[in-house]
């Protein structure tokens, strides 16, 4: 069989401990027998960006902007015992938010759903992504310990020199104080995102704030989505038979409990932080679960939402076998694998990152999983497999699929 052509490389960007050990074997067992693969390498392994003083992340995000479609693995982000573990000549910054403030982006997370492994919310049938403004608010504040009786006040001071002044509080003894800020530039760059990540995934899109109570911060949020839904996306929006679904925060919560899924539901700072965890661990296992990083200009960036899986990389070390799940990060590099496609009109590409996809699923589901898995799902007589094995079940399946079995 002849390999299936790509014309634009893909940014690849290679990744730390257990997960790096799992994108070498996806691409030797899952691709590179069936693609013929382009991708613009970068080892973004935190060895290497200790070499190149993480100039290399920089370039790998530049790479993206420049060429649009990114996988990423699973990354270190260097703590004090890391320093020590790796002789680090200095506490690096994390990749992800390096690469997300170069391509200003936003972060959509995505719960893959398989029979078998059943959400804990009845309802929910399809898969809720959340996608959570990456840029100020209570994240970027100024705090006040108010040590007694005095007057609170929040201060403009505009380049000319005037000022505008609202009054906080009269205290008339201790308590605390709290300055937030965002910028319109930040906002529209999220609205924008959400807009266009809605529009690809023919979904509807939901966002919320508190603006009955917050009536000029929140009602800000509201007026540039507003704003630029109607300018840039209404019509594409009424063609493709999707909405834009704004409501109160509250509201939303109540709406998201009781819905069967199928949406993107964007959030302000706090409420995607807080938001993402809930849907991730309810959705059943954060080794189920996708990321990518959207930027307004729609270029891509796909990874899996987990880390490095740190303790199975040890075990791995020490020549135990382990049983690390794959699934986000195989989806990371089918997702990646299928925009590059769109982008080309490669239709022969789009089709094996769709086989490929379906051959995890169908792996899951007729029963053979890793151990994280086997835990939770619903299946009776399951399999437990190891790393490597349930990628050789993975791509068995992907032969028959492909020989139109
Ligand atoms: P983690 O790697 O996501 O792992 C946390 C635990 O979740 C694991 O110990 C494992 O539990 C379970 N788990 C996660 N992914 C799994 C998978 N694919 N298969 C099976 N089990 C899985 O998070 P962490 O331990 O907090 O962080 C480890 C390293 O990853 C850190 O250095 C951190 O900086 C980095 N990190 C990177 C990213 C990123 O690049 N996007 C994101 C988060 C963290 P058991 O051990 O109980 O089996
Ligand atoms: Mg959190």
């Amino acid at each position: 069989m002849s390999k299936i052509p790509m014309t634009t490389p893909l940014v690849e960007m290679d990744g730390d401990e257990m997960t790096r050990i799992l994108w070498k074997m996806i691409k030797e067992e899952l691709i590179l027998p069936y693609v013929d693969l382009k991708t613009e390498y970068y080892d973004l392994g935190l060895k290497k960006r200790d070499e190149t003083d993480d100039r290399i992340t920089i370039e790998a995000a530049q790479a993206a902007l420049r060429l649009g479609v990114a996988v990423k693995c699973a990354t270190i982000t260097p703590n004090a015992d890391r320093v020590k573990e790796y002789g680090l000549k200095q506490m690096w910054k994390s990749p992800n938010g390096t690469i997300r403030a170069i391509m200003d982006g936003t972060v959509f997370r995505c719960p893959i759903i398989v029979r078998g492994i059943e959400p804990n919310v009845r309802t929910w049938k399809k898969p809720i992504t959340i996608a959570r403004h990456a840029y100020g608010d209570v994240y970027r504040n100024a705090e006040i310990v108010v040590p007694g009786k005095g007057k609170a006040e929040l201060v403009f001071t505009a380049e000319d020199g005037t000022q505008i002044r609202e009054l906080i509080h009269e205290f008339d003894g201790p308590g605390v104080l709290q300055g937030w800020h965002n910028m319109d530039h930040s906002i529209e760059s999220f609205a924008r995102s959400c807009f266009a990540y809605a529009f690809d995934a023919g979904q509807d899109l939901w966002f919320a704030t508190k603006d009955t109570i917050s009536k000029k911060y929140d009602a800000r949020f509201r007026e540039i989505f507003d704003r630029i839904y109607a300018e840039e996306y209404r019509s594409l929006f009424e063609d493709a038979g999707i909405q834009y679904f704004y409501t109160l925060i509250d509201d939303a919560v109540a709406r998201v409990m009781k819905s069967e899924g199928g949406f993107i539901w964007a959030c302000k700072n706090y409420d995607g932080d807080v938001m993402s965890d809930m849907l991730s661990s309810a959705f059943g296992s954060l080794a189920m679960m996708t990321s990518v990083l959207v930027n307004p200009d729609g270029k891509y960036e796909y990874e899996a939402a987990h880390g490095t899986v740190q303790r199975h990389y040890y075990r791995y070390l020490k020549g135990e076998e382990t049983s690390t799940n794959s699934v986000a990060t195989i989806f990371a590099w089918t997702g990646a694998l299928r925009k590059r496609a769109q982008l080309d009109s490669l239709k022969d590409l789009e089709h094996f990152a769709d086989a490929l996809e379906h051959s995890v699923l169908r792996t899951i589901e007729e029963g053979e999983m890793t151990g994280d898995l086997a835990l939770i799902t619903s299946l009776s007589h399951v399999k437990k497999l190891s790393s490597q094995e349930f990628i050789s079940a993975v791509r068995r399946r992907l032969e028959e699929e492909l020989n139109g079995g």
